[in-house]
């Protein structure tokens, strides 16, 4: 193999896998394109996604799901009315669906149809891929990027780091590639875990490890109310965890006194739950301890009651829907999703993803200071900022 390219591609997740099919889609040729996985395959991520289902994207979009570079979300959101996401899996033969929630995932529901499509695509059009090798330094010499590995040293004229977040190590993203752009002059803001359990107080939720049930979560900040959220909670030995705990938990970032305000019965009002709890009250046959059984789970029923101010039907019905738990952490990075914040978005051109500081350096995905919500979003940015970098590169390479 020739060691000098056209374009290397540190990282082959999402966005560095859907940049090199955005170079080849282009009638860029495979063999000037070099993509570098320190993982022994590429992908590896791709396949947990959407737990096995691959959950790619969203039909409903729009700023509001992203947190991070505000720049890079407006330019993003608006360039996404021309990013057909739909028709270039279908052209990579993967159809999609999408569910009542609007969340979008290959009609098969298994993630590894994707993967296998795109490194199919790759592979068939002999694109270099280079697996088990971590790129631990680049720098430029003599206008090109020289990228040093344990396997050697490899060329190319333009670079695109794609090397993820500080999210789930076990998947090659340890936090320790954002070196790489920081050598380059880039600035990483501060980072968090992001769709996460979520670590509480415990004493009060002892009784309640195990228990599954539906539930409205609110991150709060003291008595201010940030992010609701409805979907399945569990109660664990070190906190919750649960759909609408992974979705709330971004919003605890930098919170001074953060706590989880968990609803019960999200079905009902606090008015109706009154009002069925004041009828049991009339059913002398019901032990007081035991009137939110039937209601919710009998030991959450009895947990609420025990830690209720006084055992009025208001009260009762107050506390079934505020049950609030001093948060202390969460389960950390390798546990998480999603990194919150990454490489400074003040560094890149919002239009192409290219570096502000160094020609033909591009970084993409979920390096870069932008997350998503759960459902898809953060798979949508990670394709649409490699793709929107190889048409860049395109560009350019036509007007030399
Ligand atoms: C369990 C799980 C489930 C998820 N489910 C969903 C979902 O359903 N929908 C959704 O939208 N998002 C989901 N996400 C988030 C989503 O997968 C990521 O945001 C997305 O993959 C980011 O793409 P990326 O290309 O930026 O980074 P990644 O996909 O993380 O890829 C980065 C790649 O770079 C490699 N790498 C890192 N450093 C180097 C280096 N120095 N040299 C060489 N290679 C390097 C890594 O090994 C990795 O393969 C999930 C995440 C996890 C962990």
């Amino acid at each position: 193999m020739n060691n000098h390219f056209k374009v290397a591609v540190v990282g082959g997740g999402a966005s560095g896998l859907f940049a090199a099919a955005g170079l080849v889609f282009r009638g860029f040729s495979g063999s000037d394109i070099l993509v570098l996985e320190r993982n022994d395959r590429v992908g590896k991520k791709l396949l947990a996604t959407g737990n096995g289902q691959g959950n790619l994207t969203n039909v409903n979009m729009g700023k509001e799901f992203y947190h991070g570079n505000a720049e890079i979300i407006s330019a993003f959101t608006e360039g996404l009315k021309d990013f057909d996401l739909k028709s270039r899996f279908y052209s990579l033969g993967v159809p999609l669906v999408s569910d009542e929630e609007g969340r979008v995932y290959p009609a098969s529901k298994q993630a590894g149809a994707v993967l296998d499509a795109l490194r199919g695509y790759l592979s068939k059009n002999g694109v270099n891929i280079v697996t088990g090798f971590r790129v631990e330094k680049i720098r430029k010499e003599n206008g090109a990027f020289a990228l040093f590995t344990e396997n050697g040293v490899y060329y190319s004229d333009r670079a695109v780091l794609a090397f993820g977040g500080a999210s789930g190590r076990g998947f090659g993203t340890d936090g320790s590639s954002y070196v790489l752009a920081e050598s380059f002059g880039h600035k990483k803001t501060p980072l968090f875990p992001s769709l996460v359990q979520i670590k509480t107080e415990t004493d009060r939720i002892r009784p309640l490890k195990g228990i599954k049930t539906d539930a409205i979560v609110t991150v709060s900040d003291g008595e201010k109310r940030i992010k609701t959220e409805k979907g399945d909670l569990l109660f664990t030995d070190y906190g919750v965890s649960g759909s609408a705990v992974f979705k709330a938990s971004g919003y605890l970032a930098w919170l001074n006194d953060p706590y989880v305000i968990i609803g019960f019965l999200p079905d009902f009002s606090e008015k109706e739950i009154e009002r069925i709890i004041s009828d049991k009250m009339r059913l002398d046959f019901i032990e007081r301890e035991e009137i939110l059984s039937g209601l919710t789970n009998r030991i959450i029923g009895r947990t609420v009651y025990k830690y209720s101010s006084d055992k009025s039907p208001k009260s009762l019905a107050h506390a079934l829907k505020n049950f609030k738990l001093k948060v202390t952490g969460n389960t950390g990075f390798n546990n998480a999703q999603v990194t919150k914040g990454g490489i400074d978005g003040k560094g890149i051109n919002p239009e192409t993803f290219e570096s502000k500081y160094s020609d033909g350096l591009y970084i993409v995905g979920e390096a870069l200071d932008v997350d998503g919500d759960c459902g898809g979003y953060n798979l949508t940015f990670a394709f649409y900022s490699g793709d929107k970098a190889a048409e860049d590169i395109i560009k350019k390479a036509s007007k030399r």
